[in-house]
């Protein structure tokens, strides 16, 4: 069977991928390891954070379109798919660099409403916080949660429902390709051609790469995911960045109670390196002391002790930003990697990106922020 092309793995951005090649009318295959639902990459879950609040003012401008996506998906689905909470970057330090960065972001872009508060006006707006009066705060009122589970469903209806073909329970082991064609082998020994593939397989990216003669700097981390109890707390999703902790910046995020009552998820943003395969036998117990720290310094309604444990994985690049490249002896393999810790909600842009490149319409990644180029070495 020839396909125009092969998506490789079923996280948010192969399914965004698949739902933009497919909805375009092209004969579009997926290809996932594992038995769909799964909750061994990065994208299982209820909730994910959605927000205009960046850094880096171009992804403020790029959740313009990503929000009329995610708006387009669930007219076509029929389900509802963001939880309007609002959220509140918030810091301890008012020089805090990741706040001023937000701050200056929305700056970039009048269109992107948001309020700045001091650190006084923060403590009377939010008891749920003991800032003290120190710090700043940035309010973003298009934050909210991303049904994360709901969402890959609908965009796996999506794909079946413009033609595309899902192919699950049985992963890609090799990738042969010249200019014209790409011939891929699962592991149950079937092959599949077409006359392009793109690569998003999340943590298990790396070694496909390599395959392919590419060494690309992309490391999987585990993030424990930590339920909370607390009676009345922040209604908003929240990013922390601070100086609690003397000696190091830390960087926590939260969302209000959602997929259980009377929890609120208080996560790190940072882990341990792991090999995806073996993700649960690295022991996070130091992060976990070092949030029960936080939490009893800075929320005094929420109780110290994790309630639920849940596992996910960042697949960290350098600058934690994506690479949404094709390859360069290779343009007809597209590689959607490293999405770190913030790839959900720019899944139908990144998706969009990524279909661009695979039908040829652009031939290589021309923004630096997304391109191979930036990690490129004479090895690599
Ligand atoms: C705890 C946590 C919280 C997060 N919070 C947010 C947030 O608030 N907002 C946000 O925007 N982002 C957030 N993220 C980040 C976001 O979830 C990820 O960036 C995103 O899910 C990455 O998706 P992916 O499709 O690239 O990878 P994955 O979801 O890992 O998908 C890759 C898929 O490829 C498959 N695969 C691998 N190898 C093969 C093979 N050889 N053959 C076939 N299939 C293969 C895998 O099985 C997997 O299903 C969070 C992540 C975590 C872990």
């Amino acid at each position: 069977m020839e396909y125009d092309h092969i998506v490789i793995g079923g996280g948010v951005n192969g399914l965004s991928t698949a739902y933009q090649l497919a909805k375009r009318g092209k004969k579009t295959l997926l290809i996932e390891k594992f038995p769909l639902p799964h909750s061994r990459g990065s994208s299982h879950g209820q909730s994910r954070g959605i927000r205009r609040a960046y850094p880096d003012p171009y992804l403020t401008s790029l959740m313009e379109q990503a929000y009329k996506e995610w708006d387009e998906i669930m007219k076509l689905t029929g389900v509802k798919l963001i939880k309007e909470t609002g959220l509140l970057c918030f810091s301890d330090d008012q020089d805090n660099k990741f706040l001023n960065q937000i701050i200056n972001s929305f700056e970039k872009n009048p269109g992107a409403k948001n309020e700045v508060y001091s650190g006084e006006e923060l403590s009377k707006k939010y008891p749920f916080i003991s800032l003290g009066g120190k710090g700043v705060g940035c309010y973003d009122p298009s934050g909210g949660v991303l049904m994360a589970d709901k969402a890959l469903k609908c965009l796996q209806e999506l794909i079946v429902r413009y033609g595309g073909v899902i192919h699950d329970g049985d992963g890609v082991e090799d990738i042969q390709h010249d200019q014209d064609k790409v011939q891929i082998c699962t592991s149950s020994g079937r092959r599949f051609v077409a006359k392009s593939c793109v690569i998003c397989a999340g943590p298990w990216s790396g070694p496909l790469l390599k395959q392919l003669g590419y060494t690309v700097p992309l490391q999987p981390i585990k993030i424990p995911v930590y339920y909370w109890k607390a009676d009345h707390f922040l209604p908003h999703t929240w990013i922390y960045e601070g100086y609690l902790n003397p000696g190091y910046g830390v960087h926590f995020w939260g969302l209000p109670s959602l997929e259980y009552p009377g929890l609120v998820k208080i996560c790190p943003h940072h882990g341990p390196e792991i090999d995806p395969d073996t993700r649960d036998k690295q022991c996070t117990d130091d992060i976990k002391q070092e949030l029960t720290n936080f939490i009893r310094a800075m929320f005094p309604t929420v109780e110290p002790i994790v309630s639920v444990e849940e596992s996910c994985i960042y697949t960290l690049s350098p600058d934690w930003n994506p690479i949404l490249d094709t390859l360069p002896a290779a343009r007809n393999i597209v590689i959607g990697v490293g999405f770190s810790g913030t790839g959900f909600k720019l899944g139908p842009v990144t998706g969009s990106i990524l279909a661009d490149l695979a039908m040829g319409i652009k031939d290589r990644q021309e923004a630096k922020i997304f391109s191979l180029e930036r990690f490129s070495s004479p090895k690599l």
